[in-house]
């Protein structure tokens, strides 16, 4: 990292999270959020976790003690200082078009031409988020996934004119900081991991329409069985491996069985109606909507999720 700087646009969720990546990379970062007092509020948020949980869970990511870290950590209340020395832009405002456009065409105004403009948006295509930026060429999306500390994986996804050099520099940076960027080629709604997301979510949400299966027992169907692997293997591999001699043996022998079940598959759900209350009634059963129980399940999620990152190292 070399003292060199990054900042942040928009200091929420994710905001803070990109925040916490990049100084456990040793990188100055400053961060920016247009709502008064809301990146004070994120350096504290950030000060508490960094030095609190994860110090104390032996989590801490990087070679800095959390002191070190926090010392290159500052907040601003005004963008042209905030982005004053930084060579890359994390964007991390709300996801509406119109504020991505509005803040990529203010940021431009106010840093180099070699300065790489990065935006966290999950589902916006780069042509629409950077359309009012003049040099487009140096524009990228870096889409991260919740929680970052722990979910590792970053979505690149350049606009039709980024250059190939900046997709280098943005995979080299994710890598640096101890991210696992994957290259999307070309922009497609959804990216890579949204679309595989949204197939999952529709076969399960068809299954328990139709009556098949129950919400409990299908989101075992993942959490006890598939999800087991792909922790570690992804789905090509894993039919690398699962037949003696590898790939073309797996689709010698499941070809026509693979192509049959995919062929059974229904139409795109509407998700809503009497399927979605019904499958809103039995998640509830098992987790009730209320704040306490809500929170008390994401903070078991990030635990969980911290003990398999542990795994993984
Ligand atoms: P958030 O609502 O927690 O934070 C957004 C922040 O941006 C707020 O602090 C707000 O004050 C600030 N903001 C809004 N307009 C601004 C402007 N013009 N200039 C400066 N700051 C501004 O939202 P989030 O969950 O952190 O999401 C941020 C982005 O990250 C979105 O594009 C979202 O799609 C993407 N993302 C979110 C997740 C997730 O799970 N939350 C995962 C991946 C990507």
């Amino acid at each position: 990292s070399k003292g060199k700087t990054i900042a942040i646009v928009g200091s929420g969720l994710i905001g803070r999270s990109w925040a916490m990546v990049f100084l456990s990379g040793g990188y100055k970062v400053k961060v920016y959020d247009n709502q008064p007092g809301q990146a004070s509020r994120a350096i504290t948020d950030i000060s508490r976790k960094q030095v609190e949980e994860l110090q104390e869970a032996q989590m801490l990511r990087g070679k800095l003690s959390a002191t070190e870290q926090l010392s290159l950590l500052s907040s601003h209340e005004d963008l042209s200082q905030a982005l004053e020395g930084a060579f890359f832009v994390q964007e991390c405002v709300f996801e509406e078009l119109e504020a991505k456009k509005s803040v990529f065409q203010a940021v431009e105004k106010l840093v180099g031409e070699e300065v790489v403009l990065s935006s966290s948006t999950s589902c916006l295509m780069p042509s629409n988020v950077f359309s009012l930026v003049q040099n487009r060429t140096r524009c990228i999306i870096s889409h991260p996934v919740n929680p970052p500390y722990y979910v590792r994986l970053v979505e690149l996804v350049p606009h039709p004119e980024t250059l190939p050099v900046v997709m280098d520099m943005a995979y080299e940076l994710m890598t640096e900081v101890g991210q696992a960027p994957v290259r999307i080629r070309k922009e497609i709604d959804g990216f890579a991991l949204n679309r595989v997301q949204y197939a999952i979510i529709a076969e399960c949400w068809r299954l328990v329409k139709d009556g098949v299966i129950s919400v409990k027992d299908i989101d075992l169907v993942m959490s006890e069985g598939l999800g087991m692997r792909y922790a570690f293997i992804g789905p090509i591999e894993t039919m690398h491996l699962n037949a003696p001699e590898g790939l073309e043996d797996y689709l010698r022998r499941y070809r026509e069985g693979m192509k049959r079940v995919l062929s059974s598959f229904g139409p795109v759900p509407e998700f809503d109606g009497e399927a979605a209350a019904r499958i809103n009634k039995e998640i509830c059963e098992l987790i009730p909507n209320d704040q306490e129980h809500l929170s008390a399940r994401r903070e078991r999620r990030d635990q969980l999720l911290m003990g398999l990152a542990k795994l993984k190292k």
